[in-house]
């Protein structure tokens, strides 16, 4: 059997750093009554020696339809980042776009539209945007040089990721999953972008997900001194540094050894405790961790299509908030920390019947202590 190959560069040369073993397929809920076992697929991170790429020799999963509802998180994020391009002068009103959205939702057309900027008709536009897509590339080289041929003239290139200095900077192992066979860091997608001719001109950081980057590049330009900055920042934590990568091993065991003892401690104390956020992340997290319903009976979910299904490899039940709420959980784990504000709005009746939001990551901690654990 042929070793891996880089999904940009195509180089052969480079090293496995981790390994989990076989996960189930994490965006395949089956049904909670489903006789069948959930079907299971080795997840193994491969760092190219070349270009830096980080990535998962093989993701043999098929992403199942979108089921997922937006965080506001995501929705303000888009905001806020359409709000400082224009600022930035990288869009006026007039300008066409083309949008290359992912399964995590979060279209920024319809604020781009606000600021008078419209879908592009043809085949080509002044702002050509991906936005977390890249991530989920099969075949990164060609989906970033389609990209490029789509920038109109003077046209800017606007690429948004979850950056791995943050899986490492917070130790978010979990981030490493199937559907995800792309890691990008900024060292790695300004070479990237470098190699097609493109230099990034601005680069933002935002908290979402724990650290969110957007790059805004330009045909012909160089890249600017701020944006080598950051990626050298990025090199100095280590997202090209194998050692540093095999760590989220070690990582990802403490994570698992923190989350199975918190809550056997609950159980041993009588404690109701129920979890909120049936998403993707959450489930190698469980299946690390090697929970049941017997520690953790249910978890609830906004979105009515999980309703009924259960989070695979472990047999858990997902429910709908309501549910969750009649049963007057002491605490509710939180395995999306973005959605915090807005579930502690929604469901106030949690805190008011005397329960907690715990976040359930690194290890659980009630919210009182995540507000100040918050980066700044
Ligand atoms: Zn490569």
């Amino acid at each position: 059997m042929a070793g891996p190959r880089c999904r940009f560069c195509r180089g052969v040369w480079g090293e496995l750093v981790v390994d989990m073993g076989l996960q189930p397929a994490c965006d395949h809920f089956p049904e909670v009554g489903a006789a069948e076992a959930d079907p299971v697929f080795p997840i193994r991170l491969w760092l190219c020696a070349d270009c830096g790429l980080a990535q998962l020799v093989e993701d043999p999963t098929i992403p199942e339809e979108v089921r997922g509802i937006e965080p506001e998180a995501l929705v303000a994020q888009a905001r806020s980042a359409v709000g400082m391009i224009a600022e930035a002068g990288f869009s006026t009103a007039g300008d066409t776009v083309i949008e290359h959205p992912s399964p995590h939702g979060g279209s920024w057309v319809g604020h781009l539209a606000e600021r008078g900027v419209g879908v592009a008709a043809g085949e080509t536009a002044d702002l050509v945007l991906d936005c977390f897509g890249l991530m989920h590339s099969q075949d990164v080289r060609a989906d970033l040089e389609r990209r490029v041929r789509q920038l109109a003239p003077g046209g800017t290139l606007l690429l948004q990721f979850h950056s791995l200095a943050a899986v490492l900077a917070q130790g978010q192992w979990n981030a490493i999953r199937h559907g995800h066979p792309v890691y990008l860091s900024v060292p790695t997608a300004v070479g990237m972008l470098e190699s097609l001719g493109l230099g990034t001109v601005r680069a933002w950081r935002f908290r979402l997900y724990g650290g969110t980057i957007l790059l805004a590049a330009r045909r012909g330009e160089p890249t600017a001194t701020a944006v080598r900055a950051l990626a050298e920042a990025e090199l100095a934590a280590g997202v090209r540094d194998a050692d540093v990568l095999r760590a989220l091993h070690d990582t990802a065991a403490d994570t698992a050894a923190a989350l199975r003892g918190w809550l056997v401690g609950a159980r041993s104390s009588g404690r109701t405790v129920l979890g909120y956020g049936a998403a993707s992340r959450a489930v190698p997290l469980l299946n690390h961790a090697g929970i049941g319903p017997d520690l953790l009976p249910a978890i609830a979910d906004g979105s009515p299509a999980k309703h009924g299904r259960r989070i695979p490899g472990t047999g858990i039940a997902v429910v709908s908030p309501e549910a969750m709420v009649e049963r007057s959980p002491d605490e509710v784990l939180l395995f999306v920390p973005d959605l915090l504000d807005e579930v502690r709005r929604r469901y106030p009746q949690v805190e008011a019947g005397g329960g907690s939001w715990v976040v359930a990551e690194p290890r659980p901690r009630s919210v009182e202590s995540a507000a100040h654990a918050v980066p700044t």
